[in-house]
């Protein structure tokens, strides 16, 4: 039998070390230099450090984990790139005291884990790499998945702001962390103090909602902002409900945000055929805001299904909003025709 409350707990050790390290890296932005992967996205110095981090601390409490990270070792471990790997040691160090280049680049391969075992951790250890350069959201993301369900999400957000009446695009002194074990509900506290008192957030109770906020990517690249415009002038039309400005975010904080009732949707239409969606992106969001009581499917309504390897092969975009506006934000995706021109996966 797994103990999930012990997993949990290792999870969010794991995820305040590397909060702890993102910040450090991202106080000195400036000195920040994004390399470029071979699919174009931006990859720091504290998405190794953080992948290390968090292999390193989960093997520590929990002995061997398979854990499916976003990082791969193989460019830091070529030669011509020793001065960013010693850069990531050296961000590594600051929540563990002997790392070293071996020691760090081996836990970074902890995350080379394979998604055919029936359970396994899985990382994104930035998400949101774009949000995290220009100051803004991003998330520490490790989800545990058991049989193709998330069971446990725990998610650091170093940038937002427990505040509500906070703004959402500026950087918060202390960040917040959500956790939740399938089943046994959602709790808030702050990403820089593992031992800050865990708050259960209630239930969402959305059905007095009077106007519908839905919160989407900054990256145009990432979602369809014509078709979630589409969707909102549909609803209004209808009559169906009243909507407001949507919220542009950074990273998975999209999905704690819908959970802790700041917004009424998060929508990821998709851009382009044939974009699967990665499964370190939405195990843990996914599972905090189904423990809110939001309902979290594709845009087809279908459940996402996270046992078909790296990717969400049998799903396409992303709907997740408590039940009421989940149900019309699918209607409208259908009376639309989004779904069919989005086109099955794969
Ligand atoms: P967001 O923070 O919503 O902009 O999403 C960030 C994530 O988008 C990254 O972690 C990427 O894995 C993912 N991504 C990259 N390209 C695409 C794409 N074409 N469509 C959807 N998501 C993408
Ligand atoms: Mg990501």
């Amino acid at each position: 039998m797994i103990d999930h409350a012990k997993h949990a707990e290792a999870a969010r050790h794991a995820v305040v070390a590397a909060s702890h390290v993102c910040r450090s890296v991202q106080d000195a932005l400036d000195e920040v230099r994004a390399v470029t992967k071979d699919d174009k996205s931006p990859v720091t110095v504290a998405d190794y450090a953080s992948q290390a981090v968090v292999g390193y601390a989960l093997r520590e409490r929990l002995g061997d984990v398979v854990l499916v990270a976003e990082e791969a070792s193989n460019f830091l471990r070529d030669e011509d790139n020793g001065l960013l790997l010693d850069a990531v040691v050296a961000a590594a160090r600051e929540v563990w005291d002997d790392a070293t280049p071996e020691s760090v680049l081996e836990a970074i391969d902890i995350g080379a884990g394979d998604t055919r075992h029936r359970r396994f951790w899985t990382l994104d250890p930035i998400d949101g790499t774009k949000g995290f350069l220009r100051n803004q959201q991003y998330a520490i993301a490790l989800g545990f998945i058991e049989e193709g369900v998330p069971t446990i999400g725990v998610m650091g957000c170093p940038n937002l702001p427990v505040d509500q009446s906070e703004p959402l695009d500026e950087r918060d002194a202390h960040g917040c962390l959500y956790l939740a074990i399938k089943g046994e509900g959602i709790y808030e506290t702050r990403c820089d103090n593992e031992k800050a008192e865990l708050i259960r957030l209630t239930r969402l109770d959305h059905d007095e909602t009077d106007e519908i906020v839905v919160c989407g990517s900054v990256e145009a690249a990432h979602s369809n902002q014509s078709d979630t415009d589409r969707i909102l002038a549909w609803i209004e039309g209808q009559g169906l409900g009243r909507v407001g400005e949507p919220a542009r975010l950074d990273s998975q904080c999209k999905y704690a945000v819908v959970a802790r009732g700041q917004a009424d949707a998060y929508l990821r239409l998709p851009t382009r055929k044939g974009y699967v969606e990665r499964i370190w992106d939405h195990a843990a969001g996914a599972c905090i805001a189904g423990e809110s009581g939001a309902f979290v499917t594709d845009i087809h309504g279908n459940a996402l299904e996270f046992d078909q390897g790296r990717g969400l092969e049998k799903n396409r975009g992303i709907v997740c909003a408590p039940p009421r506006v989940h149900g019309l934000m699918i209607r409208a995706i259908e009376a639309l025709g989004i779904a069919s021109e989005a086109g099955s996966a794969g």
